[in-house]
């Protein structure tokens, strides 16, 4: 077989109107395990992109290939100039009984400028501080991870996403098992985020969350189903047909 994985900056495609990142016949997954088939799609610059489906349908994956840390079998990635993405995992993969506070966690989006456990400079911790305050998590710094609401732990998430710096921030599922006060809280941070400049990507069960983003990829199965504005994707049929009741 042949591997056409391209990944490369596209100055032109930067900018409002344009995409952040471009992808075409994209096929990824594990060692015997093929997930994405056969993805063609763009990300729309500065604006909110959610990736909807039910489970196992290959959202974690597909983020995992936008942000490098799965790399794809074939098919071409684009992204347009711009810094390397910060990548928010799912809170259940991140331990809640690890012993750091929520400023350790936050410094630790520095750490792919800085390296792991190395002493952070002035802008470091400008960044981190800027990070904390704009998640609202700033008063919690010396609080320990676990000891937070799921909410809390979750804005603290974004926060090192943030102190990372980028302009293309890719979540997994941020509103999941959260109550709707703090899953409003976090959809209103993320669109804030967008207003300010910044491309965000979310994997979301969420159709409130979904409904509410400037563009929608849908995947079923690891196919995209569905791809355009909102209302256009998330139709009570394509819902139906990908949704079947249990
Ligand atoms: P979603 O995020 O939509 O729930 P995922 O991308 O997590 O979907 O999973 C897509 C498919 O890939 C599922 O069938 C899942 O079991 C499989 N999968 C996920 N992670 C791994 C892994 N590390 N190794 C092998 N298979 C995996």
């Amino acid at each position: 077989m042949t591997i056409m994985f391209n990944k490369h900056s596209d100055p032109a495609a930067a900018g409002p109107g344009n995409h952040r990142v471009r992808f075409a016949d994209l096929h990824a997954g594990y060692p015997g395990r093929p997930v994405l088939r056969q993805l063609t799609a763009e990300v729309p610059a500065l604006a909110m992109t959610a990736l909807v489906g039910p489970n196992g349908s290959g959202k974690s994956t597909l983020l995992g290939v936008l942000a490098g840390v799965i790399d794809a079998t074939s098919g071409q990635l684009r992204f347009s100039e711009g810094r390397p993405p910060a990548f928010v995992p799912q809170r259940g993969a991140v331990g809640d009984t690890l012993p750091l506070t929520v400023r350790q966690t936050v410094e630790m989006g520095r750490w792919g400028e800085r390296g792991p456990w190395r002493r952070l400079n002035r802008g470091d911790r400008a960044a981190v501080d800027a990070a904390m305050e704009q998640l609202g998590v700033a008063d919690l710094a010396t609080r320990q991870l676990g000891e937070l609401s799921g909410g809390q732990r979750q804005r603290v998430l974004i926060a090192q996403g943030l102190a990372q710096q980028s302009d293309l921030l890719l979540l997994d599922e941020p509103t999941t098992g959260l109550d709707p006060e703090a899953r409003g809280r976090i959809t209103a941070l993320l669109t804030e985020l967008v207003a300010g400049g910044t491309t965000v990507v979310q994997a979301t069960h969420d159709l409130e969350a979904a409904r509410a983003a400037d563009a929608c990829l849908l995947l079923s199965d690891g196919r995209l189903v569905g791809r355009g504005s909102p209302d256009q994707v998330l139709t009570p049929t394509a819902l139906a047909r990908i949704w079947q009741p249990a």
